[in-house]
């Protein structure tokens, strides 16, 4: 069976009676409950006569039964769509003409703006799911069986479509095959030694690869349990970890956390894994976290694209966890870096970041043109990072290729500088950027955001950088700021920062 439902059935299936999922609002349900809800579910996205490799579109709250309903996507082997909640209906419109969607789940909420866009573009099924449960969908599933038989799908039926974070410009969507997830999954859950003992602090969004893919198939396969919180509180956090095993957050979430007074080792006793990605994670975070707790965060680095690449060692003998890396490529997936004519890097050697393995998605839904630039003739997907290894293999990543900087014919990498600035004194967090620049192409801009209290001096800054950095890598403008512009997953846009910029040397 190739379906990814029926592993996550095989690995939960002897525990039906034990408690999968516990919220933050004091509701559980065990994994019976999950299986006959999400077949409930899947019985009415079959009734409504949909076929299989039909998407389904999904932007709600997060939820257990929004969760579930993931789950009935996959067993009626429909494609699932999850959306970011912060989308509005220009961007909604984008992605239901871009997807077509034969059903949009919605917030009730939202219905007034909804209804007449999903009638527009001719999706024809429009149903409504709350947090709290309430809405047209539950009701509509009610009245159909729990048990309900696996759709059989081969290894390359895709499962969803995941849409890029658009960082980088418009969301591209990633189709993701069955055995895409499913090979992740398990290499996941051997690497990171899931057991259905462990208990895992759900506090991250579940549009995304991260949440999802990463989070929530674990503790599936794990046959675990969820603390589940419908928004990140770093109180609710602080007050399950004494009965948590593993958390994952993207660094952010650690910022805040470190921000908590009550966050101590004891308060980890029973903790034995912290892991973070999605964007990198400051070597102070790191370090702090590491006094604070006694426990060393375990980086890892993925994309909507390829799911999981690459993860620092979960066992000691395998190797330290080192801070401003992403670790080794994960059993399976081959990672290199190439120069620009596409040949291998020296150790060592800075190149762009190119992936091949059962986890790399087949291509971006509808987009030939992108495909055809983004995958060479041998099937390495070209990632659009950049970044080095190391003598021990482990990676690092240096920035997005999007995000270099050239100038008077000298890349610079914003990593790298950023990395010098972060550690001045009064400093929390920096980007650096690129502006257009008449003499060299592009300037060095750097954004720096002060640390609570601390007020920064441009003028000192730049002197202090200047002692330990090559001239052409030291930003010609430093702008202190109050925050960074992110979008929802926390990362930086360095988009809107260059047009911010964008007239600094002109
Ligand atoms: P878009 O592709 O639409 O511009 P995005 O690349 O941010 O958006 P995602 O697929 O959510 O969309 O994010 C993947 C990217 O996140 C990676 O390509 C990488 O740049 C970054 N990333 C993920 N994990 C890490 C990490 N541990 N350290 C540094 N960067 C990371
Ligand atoms: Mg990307």
């Amino acid at each position: 069976h190739h379906n990814l439902y029926a592993l996550f059935r095989a690995a939960f299936g002897q525990s039906l009676q034990k408690t999968a999922i516990t919220t933050d609002d004091g509701h559980s349900v065990t994994f019976g409950d999950i299986d006959a809800l999400s077949g409930r579910m899947a019985n009415w996205l079959e009734s409504l006569g949909l076929r299989p490799g039909d998407r389904v579109m999904v932007q709600v709250e997060k939820s257990v039964p929004a969760l579930l309903f993931y789950l009935a996507c996959l067993r009626s082997g429909m494609v699932y769509v999850p959306l970011n909640t912060a989308y509005q209906s220009a961007e909604l419109a984008y992605f239901m003409e871009n997807a077509q969607p034969a059903v949009f789940v919605g917030d009730p909420a939202r219905l007034a703006a909804l209804s007449p866009l999903a009638a527009g573009l001719g999706v024809p099924h429009l149903v409504t799911l709350a947090a709290d449960g309430s809405g047209s969908l539950m009701d509509a599933v009610q009245a159909h069986p729990g048990e309900h038989r696996v759709c059989e799908v081969s290894g390359d039926d895709l499962a969803a479509i995941l849409y890029t974070s658009g960082t980088t410009g418009r969301s591209k969507g990633a189709q993701l095959t069955h055995h895409n997830l499913a090979s992740n999954a398990r290499t996941l859950q051997t690497l990171w030694g899931w057991q259905p003992h462990d208990v895992l602090i759900h506090a991250l969004p579940i549009f995304h690869v991260h949440g999802l893919f990463v989070a929530a198939h674990c503790a599936l396969l794990g046959a675990s349990t969820m603390l589940w919180m419908g928004r990140f509180k770093p109180r609710q956090v602080l007050d399950w970890l004494p009965r948590a095993t593993v958390f994952m957050g993207v660094p952010t979430l650690y910022v805040r956390l470190l921000q908590e007074p009550a966050l101590t080792p004891g308060a980890c006793g029973a903790m034995r894994l912290f892991i973070s990605g999605s964007a990198p994670l400051l070597a102070e975070t790191f370090r702090e976290w590491q006094q604070r707790t006694g426990h060393t965060i375990l980086e890892r680095y993925g994309m909507s694209e390829t799911l999981m690449l690459t993860s620092n060692p979960y066992r000691a003998e395998d190797g330290p966890r080192l801070g401003g890396t992403v670790g080794r490529p994960l059993p399976g997936v081959q990672v290199r870096c190439v120069d620009e004519n596409g040949q291998a890097c020296p150790a060592g050697g800075i190149g762009n970041i190119e992936v091949r393995g059962p986890n790399v998605f087949p291509g971006y839904w509808r987009m030939p043109e992108a495909n055809a630039r983004e995958f060479s003739a041998d099937g390495w997907f070209r990632t659009g990072d950049v970044g080095h290894f190391n003598d021990a293999g482990y990676l690092t990543i240096v920035g997005r290729s999007k995000d270099l900087i050239i100038t008077g014919g000298y890349n610079v990498y914003p990593a790298e500088v950023e990395g010098y600035i972060n550690e001045l004194e009064g400093v929390a967090e920096s980007a650096v950027i690129g502006c257009p620049h008449p003499d060299f192409g592009e300037g060095v801009v750097a954004v720096v955001v002060p640390q609570p209290g601390a007020s920064l001096d441009p003028a000192q800054l730049s002197a202090a950088i200047k002692e330990r950095i090559a001239g052409f890598k030291v930003p010609k403008h430093l702008f202190v700021v109050n925050d960074l512009p992110r979008n929802v997953m926390g990362k930086v846009q360095k988009n809107l920062l260059r047009d911010t910029y964008a007239q600094v040397f002109k």
